[in-house]
C-alpha cells in the first residue's frame, strides 16, 4: 500500500520534472507535475501526491519559516509573506492540568493571515504562476478564503472565493474582502460550495486552491517539521502524539506525509512516529465515525452543525489520506461537543494564547482521551491550535467576560469597583 509507513520510496518516473512528480494513491499512475492543471487521478479520479526523488533530512534545512524546509517542497522559494516559523508555546498550568508528562501548543494562528493555511498558499500560488493560471479559486469556511485573497492578491493573481452564506466568521470575511477577492455567497453549506468549486475548475474557469490541491498540503507537512524539530531541540526526542482539529482532514494527511518522508529518508524510526490524533465537532463527525467503525470510506454526513465554524465540515476530501495516517501511526479520533470546545478556548486563553473555536478543539480532545485513559500520564503531547482568535470575534466575546458599563469620571469607576 502507497501510503504504508514502511512504502519504499518509489522509481523516478519518465514524467518526473527534476524529480518531481505526482502520483494516484489509488492506482499508482503517474503524472508530470506542472506540464497541465490536475487535481485528481485521470484513469481513477483518486487523490493525488507529490513525490521526490530526494527525500528531505534534518540537515538539509536551513533558514526560518515554511521554506527552510525547501527540500521538502518543489521549489527552493514561493509567493511569500513570511509564513511559518510559529510558536510552540509552553502552557505549565494546562499540562498540569491536564496531566501529561509535556504538553505544548503548536500555535497555527501566528501566521501572516492567522491561520495554518498560508503555510498551503505559499506553495499552492507558487504552483499557480509555474502553471500560468490567471484565476484562483477556493469553498471555504472562511480561514482559506483569507489566505487565498492575501497570497494571490501577493502573486498578482485574481481570486474567487465560495462562501456557506450566514456561516463564515467575520475576522475571516474581512480578509477576504479587503485583500481583494470576489466573494460569493453560497445558499448552502462547504460542502456544497466545494462541489461547485470543484465543477468551475474541471470546466477550466479557475485553478482550485482547496487541500485537495496535493501541492498545498506540501506546504502544510512543514508543521509537523516544525512540531519535530522543536521537541528535538526541547526535549531530545519527537513528540509521542500530536492532537489537530480535522476538517477535510488536509493536515492530518500533510503531517502523516511528513512523517512517512523521514521514515522513508531514515530520519525518523517507524516507532517513534507521533501517533496523529483527529478531534472533530460532534456535529461534524464523519472522521471519527469512520475511525471507531473502522471503516475504509467515510460517509458523507449531509447536516452539520458546529460553533466551530472551520470544521464544520461533513465531506472530508483527504479522508482517504488521513484514515491511513491516523491508523498507521497507532492514533485515533474523538468528538468533542461545542461546551467543551469553548471551555478548552478559555483554557488556552488564561494561558496567553488567542485561538478561535476549531482550534480548541484539539485541548478539548485531548482532554476526553487523557480522562478516558486512551492518553497516558506519560505522554509528551502537542495539539495544533489552528487559527487565531481574532478570526471569530463574536465567539470570542460569546465565550468570554461581558463588559461593565461604568460612569465618565473616576469616582465613579473607583466606587463600582468597590461595591
Ligand atoms: C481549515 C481549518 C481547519 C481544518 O483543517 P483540515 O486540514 O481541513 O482538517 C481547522 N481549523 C481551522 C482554524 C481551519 O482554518
Ligand atoms: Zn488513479
Amino acid at each position: 500500500m502507497s501510503l504504508s509507513l514502511s512504502a519504499d520510496q518509489p522509481d523516478v518516473p519518465a514524467d518526473a520534472d527534476e524529480g518531481v512528480w505526482l502520483e494516484c494513491i489509488e492506482c499508482g499512475e503517474t503524472f508530470a507535475p506542472f506540464a497541465d492543471v490536475r487535481y485528481t487521478c485521470d484513469d481513477c479520479d483518486g487523490l493525488l501526491e507529490v513525490r521526490y526523488a530526494d527525500l528531505p533530512t534534518f540537515d538539509d534545512f536551513e533558514g526560518e519559516g515554511v521554506w527552510r524546509y525547501a527540500d521538502a517542497l518543489p521549489f527552493d522559494d514561493g509567493v511569500s509573506i513570511q509564513e511559518g516559523a510559529t510558536p510552540l508555546y509552553e502552557v505549565p498550568r494546562l499540562e498540569d492540568d491536564v496531566g501529561v508528562e509535556a504538553l505544548r501548543i503548536k500555535h497555527e494562528g501566528m501566521n501572516p493571515t492567522g491561520s495554518f493555511k498560508d503555510r498551503g498558499m505559499t506553495v499552492g500560488v507558487r504552483v499557480a504562476t509555474e502553471l500560468g493560471v490567471g484565476r484562483l479559486a477556493c469553498a471555504s469556511t472562511g480561514n482559506t478564503s483569507a489566505a487565498l485573497a492575501a497570497y494571490g492578491s501577493r502573486g498578482g493573481m485574481e481570486t474567487l472565493v465560495l462562501l456557506p452564506a450566514g456561516k463564515v466568521a467575520a475576522g475571516k470575511i474581512a480578509q477576504a474582502s479587503l485583500h481583494g477577492a470576489r466573494i460569493l455567497e453560497v445558499d448552502g453549506n462547504f460542502d456544497a460550495c466545494l462541489d461547485i468549486v470543484q465543477e468551475l475548475a474541471r470546466q477550466g474557469e479557475a485553478y482550485l486552491l482547496n487541500s485537495l490541491n496535493p501541492f498545498r498540503l506540501e506546504g502544510q507537512k512543514t508543521i509537523g517539521l516544525e512540531i519535530l524539530e522543536g521537541f528535538l531541540s526541547d526535549y531530545g526526542t519527537v513528540p509521542d502524539r500530536i492532537v489537530l482539529p480535522v476538517g477535510n482532514a488536509g493536515n492530518t494527511s500533510a503531517l502523516y506525509k511528513a512523517f512517512r518522508e523521514l521514515v522513508q529518508a531514515g530520519e525518523l524510526d517507524e516507532s517513534d512516529v507521533p501517533k496523529l490524533t483527529g478531534v472533530q465537532a460532534e456535529g461534524a463527525a464523519p472522521m471519527v465515525e469512520a475511525i471507531q467503525n473502522g471503516a475504509d470510506e467515510v460517509r458523507r454526513w449531509d447536516d452539520v452543525e458546529t460553533r466551530a465554524t472551520a470544521i464544520r465540515i461533513g465531506n472530508p476530501v483527504n479522508a482517504p489520506k488521513a484514515l491511513p495516517g491516523i491508523r498507521e501511526t497507532d492514533g485515533t479520533a474523538v468528538s468533542v461537543s461545542d461546551e467543551r470546545i469553548t471551555e478548552a478556548q478559555r483554557d488556552l486563553a488564561s494561558e496567553g494564547i488567542g485561538v478561535e473555536p476549531a482550534s480548541a478543539a484539539s485541548v478539548a480532545g485531548l482532554r476526553k482521551l487523557r480522562a478516558e485513559g486512551i492518553v497516558a500520564d506519560d505522554e509528551r503531547v502537542a495539539c495544533l491550535t489552528t487559527g487565531h482568535l481574532l478570526k471569530d470575534p463574536d465567539a470570542a466575546a460569546a465565550a468570554g467576560r461581558d463588559s461593565e458599563p461604568v460612569p465618565a469620571d473616576t469616582d465613579g469607576v473607583l466606587e463600582y469597583l468597590r461595591e
